[in-house]
């Protein structure tokens, strides 16, 4: 819960806040535009919410705030509306999990609906409204980890759904000891007739991201894009093995075909194939030069 003793004093009056303990991980920013934004180190209200719609946006990044920093002064009566909002759909049968978890720095979690059984991708916070409303949809039968970081509820998920879990060894640690479903080596991997793993080391040793369709791109934190930029990236000052590898990673990852970036942090993009592939070389080239 947000505390109003501890609201930051820069947000605009009225009903929604944020307090002091954000991490200012960027989930509000993007989930709520028209309502938060950002004050250099720390996310804050700007326009309190306008409408319904504006208003349900901002009680989904409540909920999906990694470290319960944004509150609102009244209780909101329409809660259960936002908890069974999610997952949100972003487009056929790919959905936003929200519900951020802190243990993965607010990294987001992505949900794919298929008659064969569903997959989580990357660990949403162990929330009982998105758990029972992942129930609804039909539990979970894979559970993709791009990579160590945000693995976050990764056992709870496993123990409660029976779901498998996928991670690349090298990215195994003692926490992950466990998983189902180890992976090795650096060839691309069919998990199904639309699902394609590619490992891409890089942002860590065994980083691997999910592949749908031919359309939706599970990132990790392989690639994201960049607000600031303005075209797609990869996080130099966050690459913990190896960033030479990072660059041919993503020299092979653009040789396929999507239309989806779906990052774990860093914002979504989403292009036709071809504009797509000409953000792929343009981030190539940025990457060349940084
Ligand atoms: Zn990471």
């Amino acid at each position: 819960m947000a505390r109003l003793n501890l609201r930051h004093s820069q947000n605009v009056n009225g009903d929604f806040y944020v307090d002091t303990t954000c991490i200012d991980c960027d989930t509000c920013r993007w989930m709520a535009p028209e309502v938060f934004t950002d004050t250099g180190d720390q996310s804050v209200v700007y326009n309190q919410p306008a409408n319904e719609q504006e208003r349900l946006k901002a009680l989904q990044a409540l909920l999906s705030c990694p470290t319960s920093s944004i509150g609102t002064v009244n209780k909101p009566q329409d809660l259960k509306i936002a908890q069974s909002s999610f997952p949100i759909l972003i487009e056929d049968n790919v959905y936003d999990c929200g519900y951020h978890s802190e243990k993965s720095y607010g990294g987001t979690a992505y949900f794919i609906q298929l008659p064969q059984g569903n997959v989580l991708v990357d660990s949403p916070r162990f929330a009982p409204p998105l758990v029972k409303r992942l129930e609804q949809m039909g539990g979970i039968r894979y559970m993709f980890l791009t990579h160590r970081d945000d693995v976050a509820d990764h056992r709870k998920y496993a123990q409660h759904f029976g779901c498998q879990r996928i991670l690349h060894q090298e990215d195994i640690t003692a926490d992950t000891r466990d998983v189902e479903i180890p992976l090795a080596g650096s060839e691309p991997i069919q998990l199904s007739r639309d699902l394609f793993i590619i490992p891409v080391p890089g942002h860590t040793k065994g980083h691997m991201v999910l592949l749908y369709k031919n359309k939706f791109l599970f990132a990790g934190d392989h690639l994201a894009w960049s607000q600031e930029l303005q075209h797609l990236y990869a996080f130099r000052n966050y690459c913990w093995y190896c960033w030479s590898e990072l660059i041919q990673s993503m020299r092979k990852l653009a040789n396929y075909t999507f239309e989806w970036v779906l990052p774990g942090h860093g914002r979504r993009y989403h292009a036709d194939a071809e504009t797509m592939r000409q953000q792929m070389q343009k981030c190539i080239q940025w990457m060349e030069v940084n």
